[in-house]
């Protein structure tokens, strides 16, 4: 699943590589952009601004159009040069967009949608540019007051909820807990003001982080000691806690435990000793 940090890197990206510049060709299988597409043509208009909102990727062109796609499990947005080689088998295309110089190609993107200006502010799925942790126009007290509003659902689901906050994905789900020596399983309202906005602050600290390593999809939230000789290939060897369900805490050594956590069944990892809960009661891992 990508997380908000990378699909603002895929913005970031593809927005060097096509903001400004008139596009040349717009092609997709889905009936829907096609006959946007037919009706007000892309070809000649420019791309204006390219973003991240939480896991929806916009794209926005001269003539007033957006382009919104979220990226679910599977998809990706690769950039070409023109001729070069494909990574990914034509028949997983969804999209195509160049310029004289690249191609963008939307791969596997399960949702794409074109919209106004007008339609998305009043689209409650895309969330607002003010809830997007890496945007710069993040309001870190309105979402404070979203994430207290919401008192008896559990840390771990909220910090998940688009809607709350937009950007963090079920890896930075445990990571953000553990960090804040929160139990993933504390509802909401157990914590004091002070411990939710330092955990929206950590939230947005660890996502910057991550896009401006250059780790490819790999998080990055912990850091060993030891200089790596050999390249990581187990990507929990750059995080906390998330994967490591039975490898020893690395502030403690306790065992780490997973679960299944939420309505939405996922996966949470946690230390009980770093994250104790509050009336020292525990979930079983
Ligand atoms: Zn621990």
């Amino acid at each position: 699943m990508p997380e908000g940090d990378t699909i603002f890197r895929t913005a970031r990206t593809l927005g060097r590589a096509f903001i400004g510049k008139p596009v040349t060709v717009f092609r997709s299988t889905y009936p829907l952009l096609t006959r946007f597409n037919d009706d007000t043509p892309l070809a000649g208009q420019t791309v204006d601004r390219v973003e991240a909102r939480g896991k929806w990727l916009l794209i926005a062109f001269s003539g007033g159009g957006i382009l919104a796609s979220h990226l679910l499990m599977n998809g990706r947005w690769h950039i070409y040069r023109h001729g070069e080689r494909w990574q990914l088998p034509r028949f997983h295309m969804r999209i195509v967009i160049e310029n004289s110089d690249y191609q963008a190609v939307g791969f596997r993107v399960p949702v794409a949608e074109m919209h106004t200006a007008r339609s998305l502010a009043q689209n409650t799925r895309i969330p607002r540019i003010e809830n997007d942790l890496l945007n710069a126009e993040f309001d870190a007290e309105a979402a404070l007051e979203r994430l207290m509003a919401r008192p008896d659902e559990t840390i771990a689901d909220v910090l998940l909820d688009q809607e709350v906050l937009a950007g963090v994905g079920n890896v930075f789900k445990s990571e953000i807990c553990f960090v804040n020596g929160l139990h993933p399983y504390r509802k909401t309202g157990t914590l004091t003001r002070d411990e939710a906005a330092a955990a929206i602050a950590c939230a947005q600290r660890l996502l910057k982080a991550n896009v401006l390593v250059d780790s490819g999809d790999t998080i990055v939230t912990y850091r060993s000691q030891q200089r790596r000789t050999t390249h990581a290939s187990d990507p929990t060897a750059s995080l906390w806690v998330y994967g490591r369900a039975g490898d020893p805490c690395r502030r403690c050594g306790e065992l780490i435990r997973r679960r299944i956590q939420g309505t939405d069944a996922r996966v949470t990892f946690w230390c009980p000793q770093c994250q104790p809960m509050p009336d020292g009661s525990d979930v079983d891992g």
